[in-house]
């Protein structure tokens, strides 16, 4: 059990993170059967709030468990305990330790947080940090984005795992990303950090976190959408924590966007553009000078010295390329094509964009020589 870092009870600190864990072990606790009442839990319900409800429930639990004879069920003092509040190992926090079920004994709350969850197993890191190792990463980022679940788990007792879609993605399936309705991404084939195998999104499922009531859910998502629906402030302190994590000196990594909540990379993209590096990326991978501007994608389609604009990478991907019969003609004005070379016609445009889809082909295969700069 994560211990509480200050008294809980009648005129007692009562940090929210302390009078959470100290609720959920109350609420988790059954009090015994009596001749007037059946057996139910100390307290109904949980939220972060030290209130008159958790005071007598502390009271409670005391009477029967810490200021008693456990032989004679009489009355008696307890040095070790303060009536009314639960201190970080006395004897009353030493008693609940004691009463709530073992399915409870592990429960954690983050700094400052309200909802408390089940520390993760072992077995649940280890499945975590075998779903990574059958990923690809660029191996510099790998080592972080293990370091950054071995850390969640160190630090805060959660199993955090890489998203669906949070390993490398090839080219063919950030397109199929772009695709998708709804809209996920705007970046097109080569221009996410995703593409290299230096970016990854972090996320958070199977986290088992108890509701008001204590219900336990254990089907949470990876983006946290269950805790997001109930308490989105709640939500947004184990963001910020993966990301603290994250980016802390014993991770190294580097956030992206602030609505990006799970994404983490191995640089910082303040300053760097993605379409930039692609061209760059583009023109050393394969046999075309490249360069990005407007918009738009400009290759000298490996003829000609001159750049012609041939469309986004989307475009480019799916055979779309933006280049012209005019384009061509003017490429090979540039150089001359040798005598009795075929005119220029749509299956030249055609045999074009099968040209430059090739060159993103390359870049694709070659994504390991990526570079942020
Ligand atoms: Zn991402």
């Amino acid at each position: 059990m994560q211990l509480i870092t200050g008294a809980v009870g009648q005129g007692a600190a009562n940090a929210a993170h302390d009078v959470a864990l100290v609720q959920a072990i109350l609420l988790k606790t059954t009090r015994a059967a009596t001749a007037t009442c059946a057996a139910a839990p100390y307290l109904a319900s949980y939220d972060g709030v030290y209130g008159p409800a958790t005071l007598a429930a502390i009271q409670a639990f005391q009477a029967d468990h810490v200021f008693v004879n456990t032989t004679t069920q009489q009355c008696v003092p307890n040095p070790n305990a303060t009536a009314g509040q639960v201190l970080p190992n006395d004897a009353t926090w030493t008693q609940l330790l004691a009463r709530v079920p073992a399915a409870f004994a592990e429960l954690r709350v983050l700094p400052g947080g309200k909802r408390v969850y089940l520390q993760a197993t072992a077995a649940q890191l280890q499945t975590r940090i075998m779903e990574l190792v059958a990923m690809t990463f660029a191996p510099v980022f790998r080592v972080k984005v293990r370091a950054c679940i071995d850390q969640m788990h160190a630090q805060h007792g959660i199993a955090v795992g890489v998203c669906p879609q949070g390993d490398r993605r090839t080219f063919a399936a950030q397109y199929a990303l772009l695709l998708q309705v709804p809209s996920v991404t705007n970046a097109g084939p080569g221009e996410s950090n995703h593409n290299f195998g230096m970016a990854t999104d972090i996320g958070f499922k199977d986290l088992a976190w108890l509701q008001a009531n204590g219900t336990v859910d254990n089907n949470e998502t990876w983006w946290l959408h269950h805790l997001n629906a109930n308490n989105m402030a709640q939500a947004n302190l184990f963001w910020e924590a993966l990301r603290t994590v994250g980016t802390g000196c014993l991770v190294g990594a580097f956030r992206g966007p602030v609505h990006d909540r799970p994404h983490l990379q191995n640089w910082n993209d303040a300053t760097v553009s993605t379409p930039a590096r692609l061209a760059a990326h583009l023109q050393a991978s394969g046999t075309m000078q490249w360069s990005h501007s407007g918009g738009v994608y400009r290759c000298n389609l490996g003829m000609g010295t001159s750049k012609y604009p041939v469309g986004t990478a989307a475009q480019i991907w799916n055979l779309q390329a933006t280049v012209t019969v005019a384009n061509i003609i003017q490429a090979r004005a540039e150089k001359p094509m040798p005598p009795g070379s075929p005119p220029v016609t749509a299956a030249t445009v055609t045999a074009m964009r099968q040209a430059l889809r090739a060159q993103f082909d390359l870049a694709d295969t070659n994504w390991q020589n990526w570079t942020a700069s």
